[in-house]
């Protein structure tokens, strides 16, 4: 076998794929159903292989599909790296692959969860009110119609491309995606309480991080940047130790908070509070963002999807050409585009396992 990963076909092609190699590199698997079905009827749930002692000191997580559909790349690499290189790993360090986050997304081939919801836009303060986004409010109709014919498509994509022209690109991709609670059928919607992925997250760190001094965290993300590219993101600022502990290990690391990200600055994403899933441990988290296409087409999937799950009908038959559009926005199927992925998750994954 050569040493390329490959993009599964559906989500349980992805899993079995991810089981199968957790299980022949002599991992341990524990399975947590989700209480969904994906499109198919089949069962969904996040696999957790573990490999290497409960009690170490240090622990390397590695997380795919926080954003659902962006985790057949994640998947690919965890599969990958779990068939040959598992052998490489320190035998002090404890590695765990969290396989689909957010396997209802996955499987219904969504970067949102089953209640619409951007996982990384849920991990706010609940005990605060939610965020606002008054520009959100005021083109929330424009970015997710309520009919998705013809001509809506053309009349509302002219009219947001016309607020390019106006506001700059970097101000809409601020309001549409940095996140808005007041939309539920709209894009980048944050929720209203913490949703299934985010309450397991939590509950399964309390449960399993205990004994951890070190945490570092691979939350693997696709849909921003060059094709092929993997930058690192932290959510942390320079000079705040969750940062500069992601700088030492990754030297070309950047902020989302420093404005030389593809990422805009945004609330609610769970890296920012990796620190309270282990609270004993000094935890380091990295984003890797692998590009795919350019940012209008990555954003009329996600507006078509948004409309399909909100307004349309997800059995229909307009379906599956959306989730083909979503798909080719977060995962492209020419196997050149997971090959160019593969070095930097190789190269990250081996900073985190031997630095
Ligand atoms: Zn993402």
């Amino acid at each position: 076998m050569t040493d390329h990963p490959a993009l599964s076909a559906t989500y349980p092609i992805a899993r079995a794929a991810f089981r199968a190699a957790a299980d022949a590199a002599g991992a341990t698997v524990h399975t947590f159903e989700h209480p969904l079905r994906g499109p198919e009827g089949e069962s969904l749930g996040i696999d957790v292989a573990e490999l290497g002692p409960r009690d170490a000191a240090t622990v390397v997580l590695v997380v795919s599909a926080t954003h659902g559909v962006e985790g057949y790349c994640g998947s690919a690499l965890q599969t990958q790296w779990l068939t040959h290189h598992a052998g490489e790993r320190p035998h002090q360090v404890r590695l765990v692959n969290i396989h689909a986050l957010n396997p209802y997304g996955m499987a219904w081939v969504r970067r949102v969860n089953e209640d619409n919801v951007d996982l990384n836009r849920n991990f706010v303060d609940w005990s605060q009110p939610a965020p606002s986004n008054a520009d959100y409010d005021g083109i929330a109709d424009l970015v997710v119609p309520a009919e998705w014919t013809a001509d809506e498509q053309q009349r509302t994509l002219e009219a947001l491309l016309a607020l390019v022209a106006e506001w700059g690109f970097p101000k809409v991709q601020a309001v549409v995606s940095g996140g808005q609670y007041a939309h539920p059928k709209g894009v980048f919607y944050g929720g209203t309480e913490p949703v299934w992925s985010h309450r397991w997250l939590r509950q399964w760190c309390a449960d399993n991080l205990g004994d951890a001094q070190r945490v570092i965290i691979v939350d693997l993300h696709t849909g921003l940047g060059p094709w092929g590219h993997g930058e690192l993101i932290a959510s942390a600022a320079p000079g705040e130790p969750m940062f500069d502990r992601a700088a030492a290990l990754w030297p070309d690391a950047k902020s989302m908070l420093a404005g030389d990200s593809v990422s805009a600055t945004l609330a609610g994403d769970w890296l920012n509070i990796a620190d309270q899933l282990a609270p004993h441990a000094e935890v380091t988290p990295i984003c890797i963002e692998y590009g795919t296409v350019d940012g209008i087409t990555v954003l009329q999937s996600l507006r078509a999807d948004a409309w399909l799950h909100g307004h349309g009908d997800p059995t229909g038959p307009q379906a599956a050409a959306v989730r083909a559009q979503v798909r080719a926005a977060f995962a492209d199927d020419d196997p050149a585009w997971i090959a160019a992925c593969w070095p930097r998750f190789l190269e990250v994954l081996s900073a985190a396992l031997h630095g």
